[in-house]
């Protein structure tokens, strides 16, 4: 602490006025809303910044954005009356959850005191983030990124099966495990389960986790004090270092010598490494070609865009978790809809919940629809037969690839057919374009099917009702 100057101080002092007033609005806003909108909307917000009669929310997603936008400024301004801060400028921003620093040292803001305001502060608004750690110093875990709450499919299963058995048997068993993958894909979550389930187990032993931006901020900090020693005996002597968003150690060479340095000294110590990125080694541009090789030591796994059987089963987790009830067509539609960023999942399905309990009436499909509407139609991908694959096969619970072998029993080509007519239907393909999709079918066939399927539509019901929902759930009605 030697080294603050008073400017930091003050700064921190800010910082910490700033987090207690923003507490207590929170708490102001807890006592104009019900419980469930809380739970769904405000649990989740986090302070960026409270000066000069200015309050910066972060949000977790453009979906709040726009709901707080649209619902909750005047109940923020009367709060902030309630609470002898008006009149207060409010705006919001999409921030990432929080950083988490778990830490072994006694310092007074995890970052340290020049790292960015939003990680270190705002946590009052972040009612997930429990635990404890050695000497009894706040261990910030999100509650609900845990292994249990991972749901797993071919997408991200050896990612998955990897950080288990790191957590169970660190430094032994795949060190260091490097896990890549897209944006919003659980790259965070899963490393927050490994130190949670490292921490249960072994609650004695050190754990590190912090963003690379951390790690880079501390070790400029470090340079600038003249404080490389410190720096490094912290890391080096940690027996689990995670790493978030490895990738940001971009063109940052002398960060990336220092890494290498602690990498070895944990390595050669057998403790663990955890690294996440947004590629995998060898594509992430400058990265030095020794520390490519050393993540090449470990497993590299990768987290691929979820299937929709593993999409539904988020948004039902999810659900569960914020206690709501969603019924399985809106989970499918959900998942039918949202496919490349599980976040924005997650976005949709608050979205949903916050418009029912604003109504105050169950979720149906009709109004998860009028809910998304503008979010689907702003970034949905164009139609494909992908798509339209993936969702009639999960509606009639057939495997994919069943549907595009040869196989003629009747529970295959129906669906089969239908897909050939939604195609038909809904995309400029032509009737060649979607038989090849199915392993080489001539246009006949598919001009078949689109008959055989118009006609049953007419002449049962049900089943054109089935079809209909269908093109719902595809965003095409
Ligand atoms: P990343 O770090 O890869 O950008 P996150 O870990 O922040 O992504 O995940 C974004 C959101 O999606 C989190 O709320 C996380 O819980 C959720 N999520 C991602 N994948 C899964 C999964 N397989 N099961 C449950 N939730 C998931
Ligand atoms: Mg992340």
């Amino acid at each position: 602490m030697d080294d603050l100057n008073p400017g930091d101080v003050n700064l921190m002092a800010d910082e910490r006025q700033a987090s207690d007033q923003f507490s207590h609005l929170l708490q102001a806003v807890r006592k104009r809303v019900n419980k469930q909108q809380f739970a769904t909307w405000f649990q989740r917000t986090t302070l960026i910044s409270w000066s000069n009669g200015e309050l910066v929310m972060g949000l977790p997603n453009r979906f709040y954005k726009e709901w707080f936008h649209k619902n909750f400024r005047s109940l923020l301004a009367r709060a902030a009356e309630e609470i002898g801060q008006a009149p207060v400028q409010i705006r919001f921003e999409v921030a990432e959850t929080p950083a988490i620093a778990l830490d072994e040292e006694p310092s007074p803001e995890p970052g340290g005191p020049t790292s960015p305001v939003e990680p270190t502060v705002g946590q009052a608004g972040s009612l997930p983030f429990t635990g404890s750690g050695p000497e009894d110093l706040p261990l910030r875990f999100h509650e609900h990124y845990t292994f249990e709450n991972f749901m797993t499919g071919p997408s991200n299963r050896v990612a998955y099966a990897a950080a288990r058995a790191v957590a169970n048997d660190p430094g032994r068993a795949y060190n260091p495990l490097f896990l890549h993958g897209s944006v919003g894909l659980g790259k965070t979550h899963l490393l927050h389960a490994v130190c949670r389930q490292f921490h249960q187990r072994r609650p004695d032993q050190r754990i590190c986790f912090l963003s690379c931006e951390e790690f880079t901020n501390e070790f400029v900090q470090a340079l600038q004090h003249h404080n490389l020693e410190h720096f490094r005996q912290r890391f080096r002597n940690v027996h689990l270092l995670v790493i978030d968003d490895i990738h940001f150690l971009v063109g940052k060479e002398r960060i990336q010598d220092e890494f290498f340095h602690t990498f070895n000294r944990l390595y050669q110590t057998h403790h663990q490494i955890v690294v996440s990125s947004d590629a995998p080694p060898s594509e992430i541009p400058t990265l030095q070609d020794r520390l490519i090789s050393r993540f090449k030591w470990g497993l590299v796994a990768q987290i691929e865009q979820p299937e929709m059987e593993t999409r539904m089963a988020i948004v039902s987790r999810k659900a569960d978790l914020l206690k709501i009830e969603v019924p399985n067509d809106v989970v499918e539609f959900i998942a039918a809809n949202f496919r490349n960023n599980i976040r924005e999942l997650e976005g949709a399905l608050l979205s949903v919940s916050a418009r029912a309990g604003v109504a105050g009436v169950p979720i149906d499909l009709s109004m998860a629809q009028e809910a998304l509407e503008p979010s689907i139609h702003g970034g949905r991908p164009p139609m494909s037969l992908d798509r339209i694959t993936e969702t009639v096969a999960s509606h009639f619970q057939v495997k994919i690839s069943d549907l595009r072998s040869k196989r003629r029993s009747r529970s295959i080509s129906l669906p089969r057919q239908v897909i050939m007519y939604i195609g038909r239907e809904t995309t400029n393909l032509s009737l060649d374009e979607i038989g090849d999709h199915f392993g080489g079918r001539d246009h006949s066939t598919v001009l078949y099917a689109y008959g055989r399927v118009k006609d049953k539509m007419e002449q049962d019901a049900s089943f054109a009702a089935e079809v209909e929902r269908l093109l719902v759930r595809l965003g095409a009605r």
